[in-house]
């Protein structure tokens, strides 16, 4: 299958060639089509399976066909959870955009409003939104979305879990009832359910691969340790294994930060990125980590989601995530593009029932291995981990920074998932548990 066969327009084409793309991905091989002809969407993929490329192109098309309107009213609305993910979107559509008469921008909180007022005022034909920028300046009358087209919500699972329904909601009511929806979910509980059901019309569904578990091609370990051992082992892995690019993922931005100190007071380079960073601090670090400055980056969830980090070789949780999917979504960020890459659990005993729920979600038993020194400490009880400890989700989304779309552009071309989807089976008890956490 050709990008050619898809029906896409000669200065497409070459953009899609320009970006070194010779064949569609799976997602984008069944929803280009479906979207040119102007139906709903809803479309089962995540971040890596190439579907930004998959709703783009063809809005671009529909878009770059009538002549267009000296003034331009917004047309094409991307909705993304994380001002991360808005970032890349955007660089995405700037760049499949290069050789059409399309103007697109991207706004997002954290930032001064004066630069993004004043490029909508010229006039944008896409528009790449998260949801509280986008009512902000909505309500300060500095935007319309009375000729919305067409509408995107990407990432809407992930929109859903950071508390942006009612959001969601309000914005809808701003918009044309006929227009033409999209919807990017990486999983599909009840909630997206229901909002598909709220807000698509007879939509066609449509999964980049079978509903599958981890890829083939990451290597999953647990290392039992005691709890007050994890910095220690982490450090000696890293050191032992002089691994020079390594995403570490803790399950609070204190977390984070502390495990950050130690990292550098042991002379390991290291970030963190999370919701209390600075916009300036954030896309430091990610620039930093992907060019090699930086060895480890430590994320929590909500920060790392969306990041579009190349060849990553080694993730470790310091703590298993309590959502079992997004121990999905954290080791999806190895082993991409057919590339062979490690996952690492540092797993203490109050994180058991964690490491069960997530091995009843990928449907394998994750060999588990203990170093010496850092053994397990008998006595430590097997109760979770309190819930006041998890890191409040929703509170961390809400205040989540941007980087700038410069450090998160296009720099791992050719790399969307290719062969197996990391979509999760549903686990919806645990997941509605913790977001009340
Ligand atoms: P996404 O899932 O949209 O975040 O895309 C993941 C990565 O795959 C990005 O770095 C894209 O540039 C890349 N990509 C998208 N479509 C293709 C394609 N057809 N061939 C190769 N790489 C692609």
């Amino acid at each position: 299958m050709s990008f050619k066969s898809l029906g896409l327009s000669d200065s497409i084409l070459k953009a899609v060639s320009n970006q070194g793309y010779t064949e569609p991905s799976p997602i984008q091989e069944k929803a280009i089509p479906l979207i040119l002809e102007r139906k709903d969407v809803l479309a089962s993929a995540q971040t890596g399976t190439g579907k930004t490329a998959g709703f783009t192109l063809p809005i671009l098309q529909i878009l770059s066909r009538g002549q267009q309107l000296r003034h331009r009213p917004i047309r094409a609305l991307v909705l993304t959870p994380t001002r991360e993910l808005a970032a890349q979107v955007h660089d995405n559509v700037k760049s499949y955009s290069a050789f059409l008469d399309i103007k697109s921008t991207v706004i997002f909180g954290g930032v001064n409003q004066r630069p993004q007022v004043s490029t909508l005022r010229n006039g944008v034909d896409i528009l790449v939104a998260t949801p509280g920028r986008l009512l902000d300046l909505h309500n300060q009358r500095l935007l319309s979305l009375a000729k919305i087209e067409i509408l995107v919500l990407d990432e809407a699972d992930r929109m859903l879990d950071m508390g942006f329904k009612r959001d969601i909601d309000k914005i809808m009511a701003l918009m044309p009832a006929r227009r033409q929806n999209l919807l990017f979910s990486a999983t599909f509980s009840r909630e997206i359910k229901n909002l598909a059901n709220s807000i698509l019309h007879h939509p066609v569904l449509v999964e980049a691969t079978p509903e599958n578990t981890t890829v083939d091609a990451i290597s999953q370990k647990v290392y039992r340790v005691a709890k007050g051992l994890k910095t220690g082992l982490i450090i000696k892995l890293i050191s032992d294994g002089n691994w020079k690019q390594v995403l570490v993922f803790t399950r609070t931005k204190h977390g984070a930060n502390r495990l950050c100190k130690k990292m550098i007071s042991a002379g390991i380079s290291a970030a963190a990125i999370h919701g209390n960073k600075s916009q300036g601090a954030r896309t430091k670090a990610l620039a930093g980590f992907k060019k090699g400055d930086v060895r480890v980056l430590v994320a929590t969830d909500i920060a790392a989601r969306g990041l579009d980090i190349p060849l990553l070789p080694h993730v470790i949780n310091f703590e298993l995530p309590n959502i079992s999917e997004d121990y999905v979504h954290r080791i999806g960020r190895t082993g991409r593009a057919g590339a062979s890459g490690e996952a690492l659990s540092l797993v203490s005993a109050d994180e058991t029932s964690y490491l069960r729920d997530i091995e009843k979600l990928v449907g394998i038993k994750i060999s588990s291995e203990i170093i010496e020194g850092f053994e397990p400490d008998p006595n430590a009880s097997t109760e979770p981990i309190k819930k006041s400890q998890g890191g409040g989700r929703r509170n961390q989304s809400r205040n989540n920074k941007p980087s700038s779309s410069s450090d998160s552009g296009n720099s791992n071309k050719n790399t969307y998932r290719s062969n197996k989807s990391r979509r999760p089976k549903q686990n919806n008890d645990r997941r509605s548990n913790s977001r009340r956490n």
